[in-house]
């Protein structure tokens, strides 16, 4: 039986483990992937402190401090969530953990295009992940699909690797941070503007994209080798869904300031809750879920002794 169980290895769920631990609480973190989305940042700028640092080596880091102060951190499948009475239980195929108290850090996963060939040439040709796949097209040609923040990042890494970097975006702006486009407009990207992927074409691998311009309807055919889709998240609220967790009207798990979700006991974290998809952010929400959570499970939630005071 622990105090507190965490679902999710991203930045909320790790950063809820560390103050958990150092509050005393005999905490669990579970998840799938160290560090979740943040692990595949090729590069991480804006977490203060640290001026540059690899997704990765910030997710190792965030694991040894939560070690350090005592959680213990297992690798699973989170099957199924029992939340609704006082025990909580996560089922999982590394075990069923019980808790009083719950902390949903699920965070997101890749929003797909849903074009014709997108699954049939997925690891083919087709990624969401630029830092695990980009080494494979060394001097070839690759296009990366949206024109946000993580489109243009991918773009600027793939074409110090790739012989040929195309950026694909739908309209003729892009909506990423000025210091991204900075890098983008240094770098020798080809952008293709107010253009949509219809088909993802090929044989036995990726071998083009069937492109529609959405201004003229003009269709094109642009030989790639590989293609990196990076149009955004789409939160990971199954689990939680089906536990019976309130969800927003648009998907997110519904929150107060409190991190406390609409059952007694369960808290989210995180990107799953909708807010500022930024790590110092997911950060922020984890220290409050878990400061709650001492909170709630010390009997003292919602009365007078405040958050910070030791209870
Ligand atoms: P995002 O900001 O949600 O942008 C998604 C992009 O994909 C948009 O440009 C959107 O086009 C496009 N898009 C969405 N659906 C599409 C479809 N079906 N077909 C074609 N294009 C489509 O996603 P993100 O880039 O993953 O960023 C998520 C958050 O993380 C953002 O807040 C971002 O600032 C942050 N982030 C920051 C950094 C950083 O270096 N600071 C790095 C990565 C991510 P429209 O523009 O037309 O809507």
């Amino acid at each position: 039986m622990y105090d507190l169980v965490i679902v999710g290895l991203g930045p909320a769920g790790l950063t809820a483990g560390i103050y958990a631990g150092r509050r005393g609480l005999k905490t669990l973190l579970i998840g799938e992937v160290l560090g979740g989305q943040q692990s595949l940042a090729h590069v991480v700028e804006n977490y203060p402190g640290i001026e540059s640092i690899t997704g990765r080596e910030l997710s190792e880091r965030m694991k040894r401090q939560c070690e350090r102060f005592g959680c213990e951190i297992v690798l699973g499948k989170v099957a199924s969530l029992e939340l609704s009475g006082k025990t909580k239980k996560v089922v999982s195929d590394a075990g069923t953990f019980e808790a009083e108290a719950v902390i949903l850090a699920t965070g997101g996963r890749h929003r797909k295009l849903n074009v014709e060939g997108e699954d049939r040439f997925l690891g083919k040709g087709v990624s969401y992940c630029a830092a695990c796949d980009g080494p494979l097209f060394r001097n070839k040609k690759v296009a990366v699909i949206g024109g946000s923040d993580s489109a243009v990042t991918t773009a600027v890494y793939l074409s110090e690797i790739a012989s040929e970097t195309y950026l694909i975006h739908r309209r003729d702006s892009l909506r990423a941070e000025e210091s991204n486009q900075r890098k983008l407009r240094e770098s020798d990207v080809k952008i293709i503007w107010n253009s949509v992927v219809q088909k993802i074409l090929g044989s036995e691998r990726l071998e083009g994209l069937e492109l529609r311009n959405v201004k003229t309807g003009e269709i094109s055919v642009l030989k790639v080798d590989g293609v990196f889709i990076e149009i955004g998240m789409v939160p990971t609220t199954e689990l939680a869904r089906a536990a019976g967790v309130k969800l927003r009207e648009d998907g997110y798990i519904e929150v107060n300031e409190k991190m406390e979700t609409s059952l007694e006991g369960v808290f989210a974290a995180g990107e799953v809750t909708g807010c500022v998809p930024q790590i110092v952010v997911a950060a922020g929400q984890g220290a409050v879920a878990a400061t709650s959570a001492y909170l709630f499970l010390k009997g003292v939630y919602g009365k007078k002794a405040d958050w910070g005071k030791k209870v």
